[in-house]
């Protein structure tokens, strides 16, 4: 193993449950703005988290939608800079986190997310608003990325922008909050990181900290993910989860992540899959990819470790638990044809990160991983 490495991650973590109700603490100045999705608003999360930061002027922009749109974050930027907010703070998926983490920096950085991003040719150079994550699904891990993931929908692509200035200052994580979660959020989400943690491990850019944070996240996972999807009001399984969904982030959070995440863009944008779907529904035939080659005895000691004699075992195993949570494991299931195929193949090669992979991703392999899985 080579030991030289870069480890980063400043983002100071509160973690309980209950915590979020102590949010205030941590909020430095006095205008806060609540980014948050429809659904939290509703279910009165969001104004519960608000009417806890006693002292403070609290605004809401609640009109985040799964896989976030530029429109969305210029809307909620337009807020942020007509309550002079000193505070943003994402509630939600990695959909309102994401939102919140560029709207933090167009509070100091004129003009459009389109002006950085898609094309965009100027800098996010500074941040001075305060940015806190709070997640209420136990799955993306942003808030403890660089990471925001956007959709242009001008030209119907869903992109990561990664920024030194997106790491939040704080993530507040409170399992309490993902007890309304429903079956099926639980079981994606979920899986969500579960790639997280197996990307990472099985990086191209993997680092010793990283494998050690996957190895814990990924045995979690599989322990609690069933309990919390058969009981929502399994405590320990909730608690449990977004423990490793917080894991699992800090460790793809310095390696990246591969070809299942660069696979899932397309199946979000253009076959309307949720995100954790679209990335897992690959992921058994990645395992048994990955698991030859260059990091064979590797997965053979991941494998191992969870209890199988092997990456093969390993990949049966995972597809078998995402049948039981009724996930969909054929890319038919989610109505991709066979025509489809080369057009997923060019897209998911487009994005950078699918070179991390540790096998050949190219036009022929791509395309035969994805008809085996039709
Ligand atoms: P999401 O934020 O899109 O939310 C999905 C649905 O779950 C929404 O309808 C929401 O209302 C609902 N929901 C959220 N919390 C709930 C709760 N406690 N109870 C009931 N319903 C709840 O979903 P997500 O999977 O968390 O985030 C996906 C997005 O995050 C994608 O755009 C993905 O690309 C991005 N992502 C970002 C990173 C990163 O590092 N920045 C990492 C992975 C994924």
């Amino acid at each position: 193993m080579d030991n030289q490495f870069t480890y980063c991650m400043p983002t100071k973590v509160v973690f309980g449950a209950g915590v979020a109700k102590k949010a205030a603490d941590y909020i430095e100045g006095e205008n806060v703005l609540i980014i948050s999705d429809p659904f939290l608003y509703q279910n009165g999360t969001a104004q519960m988290l608000g009417e806890c930061m006693t002292g403070k002027k609290v605004a809401y922009f609640y009109g985040i939608e799964p896989n976030p749109s530029c429109e969305s974050v210029d809307e909620a930027a337009a807020l942020a800079r007509e309550i002079k907010a000193d505070c943003v703070v994402g509630l939600g998926g990695g959909s309102s986190m994401d939102v919140s983490k560029i709207v933090s920096c167009l509070t100091t950085n004129e003009g459009s997310i389109y002006d950085y991003y898609a094309g965009g040719t100027r800098v996010l150079t500074k941040r001075e608003t305060m940015l806190i994550c709070v997640p209420t699904t136990a799955g993306t891990g942003s808030e403890v990325t660089n990471v925001g993931v956007f959709t242009n929908r001008k030209v119907g692509i869903k992109m990561p922008m990664v920024n030194q200035q997106f790491w939040p200052d704080m993530a507040i994580i409170d399992g309490e909050l993902t007890y309304t979660l429903p079956a099926a959020v639980t079981a994606s989400t979920g899986m969500d990181a579960f790639c997280h943690a197996i990307e990472a491990y099985w990086n191209k850019e993997s680092l010793p900290i990283c494998d050690m944070l996957s190895l814990g996240a990924l045995k979690m996972i599989m322990e609690n993910i069933k309990k919390a999807y058969d009981c929502p009001t399994d405590i320990t399984a909730r608690g449990n989860m977004i423990l490793a969904a917080l894991i699992a982030g800090i460790s793809f959070s310095q390696t990246r992540t591969t070809g299942i995440h660069a696979i899932s863009f397309p199946l979000t944008t253009e076959f309307g899959a949720s995100h954790g779907t679209a990335c897992s529904i690959t992921l058994p035939a990645f395992i048994r990819l990955c698991s030859g080659g260059e990091r064979q005895a590797k997965m053979t000691a991941l494998a191992n470790y969870l209890g199988y004699a092997d990456g093969m075992a390993l990949a049966e195993a995972v597809e078998a638990l995402m049948v039981s949570m009724n996930m969909p494991v054929r890319l038919h299931q989610i109505g991709v044809k066979e025509s489809d195929l080369e057009h997923i193949t060019k897209v998911g090669l487009g994005a950078a990160i699918i070179q991390l992979t540790p096998a050949v991703m190219n036009e022929e392999t791509v395309y035969a991983l994805l008809k085996s899985i039709l």
